[in-house]
């Protein structure tokens, strides 16, 4: 049986940090592949303030194309509607059955999974991957998703990622405020962003 990570987030931009964490996971959980899954239209977001689907969509390719086992899906932005999780792990379930799927994303993403749509259903089927960022301490995390695995009646487990103090919202207030990125991210997602002159002050 395969096993694929899904590894979802708004990626805006991809950095170093999300790229460490899903080969730890890789490695950890002995997956086969990891599939980026850049938001469409996140369900608690308006897309008022996010980078257009199609950038972010860019900058993962650019970032995820010279590992082996890392793929990116479109699934999620080719879809005007709202973007739910549970129909996202569905569509991946219909396309590669008999496999097992992990979903991967922040801590502070899934303590909020009682507000997701149909958060039963979806641990049911699927095992869940919180990563913490370092610095971002959050008490008694084991117990808050020991409880919500129980109450779910599924599976959670919390992944600490190696120590890297990077973040998206720093990398996107660092151009505005023409401080350097150099080595946070890729240098093909540098050159993107440069090129196409997201996060300029003038343009968000
Ligand atoms: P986000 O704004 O991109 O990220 C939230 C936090 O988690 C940020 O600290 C972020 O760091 C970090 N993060 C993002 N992706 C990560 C990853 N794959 N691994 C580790 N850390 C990650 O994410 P979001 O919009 O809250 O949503 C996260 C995922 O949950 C998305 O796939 C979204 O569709 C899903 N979600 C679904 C529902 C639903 O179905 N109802 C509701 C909420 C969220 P950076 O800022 O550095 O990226």
């Amino acid at each position: 049986m395969k096993k694929y990570g899904i590894m979802g987030g708004t990626f805006d931009p991809i950095h170093f940090g999300h790229l460490v964490i899903a080969n730890e996971v890789l490695n950890l959980f002995d997956l086969d592949r990891i599939i980026f899954v850049p938001t469409g239209t996140p369900p608690h977001k308006t897309s008022k303030g996010l980078t257009t689907s199609y950038h972010r969509y860019m900058m993962t390719q650019f970032a995820t194309m010279t590992h082996p086992f890392f793929d990116v899906s479109d699934f999620e932005i080719r879809n005007d509607e709202i973007s739910y999780t549970i129909d996202t792990l569905q569509h991946f379930r219909d396309s590669y059955p008999n496999s097992k799927f992990y979903f991967i994303t922040g801590t502070d993403a899934v303590l909020e999974l009682s507000t997701w749509k149909d958060p039963e259903g979806m641990l049911k089927i699927f095992t869940f991957i919180a990563v913490n960022r370092p610095g971002y301490v959050i008490e008694n995390l084991d117990d808050k998703l020991r409880e919500l695995a129980d109450r779910y009646n599924g599976e959670i487990y919390a992944v600490n990622a190696p120590q890297l103090q990077i973040s998206s919202t720093d990398i996107r207030n660092r151009i505005s405020n023409g401080r350097p990125i150099k080595y946070l991210l890729p240098e093909t997602v540098e050159l993107y962003i440069l090129k196409n002159r997201l996060y300029q002050k003038s343009e968000r």
